[in-house]
């Protein structure tokens, strides 16, 4: 996956890029944020898009959930909350197709989303 940009931040970034970092998962701020708090929570297994999620990485799907709760502790949104989107192809709007899951807080979400 060279030309995949994702798995180019993740196995060429200097360690401090990452707010956090596992055997598994790294998060980074969204270069283009569109909240107050927007981390890109993205496991380092290529995963193109949801639609890919395979049984062997149910577990892996999971433990993003719980570095979404220590993030949203950390940067703290946890209490007045946030929002954990995964957008899945076109229209979606998915531009990077190694999944990842934008972990925004800080400010009023809208609903319906656009
Ligand atoms: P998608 O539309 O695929 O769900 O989200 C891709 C996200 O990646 C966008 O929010 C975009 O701003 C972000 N992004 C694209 N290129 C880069 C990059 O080089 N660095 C970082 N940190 N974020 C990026
Ligand atoms: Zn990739």
């Amino acid at each position: 996956m060279s030309e995949c940009l994702f798995c180019k931040i993740i196995n060429d970034s200097v360690p401090a890029m990452f707010i956090y970092e596992d055997d598994d998962i790294v998060a980074f701020n969204d270069i283009n944020p569109q909240a107050p708090v927007h981390i890109l929570i993205v496991p380092k297994k290529h995963i193109p898009t949801v639609m890919d999620i395979e049984k062997n990485s149910v577990d892996l799907i999971g433990k993003i959930y719980l570095v979404a709760q220590r993030l949203s502790l950390e940067h703290g949104i946890s209490e007045q909350g946030f929002r954990l989107v995964v957008n899945c192809n076109h229209d979606a709007g998915q531009e990077i197709f190694h999944i990842h899951f934008h972990l925004l807080g800080g400010r009023k979400m809208l609903w319906p989303p656009g």
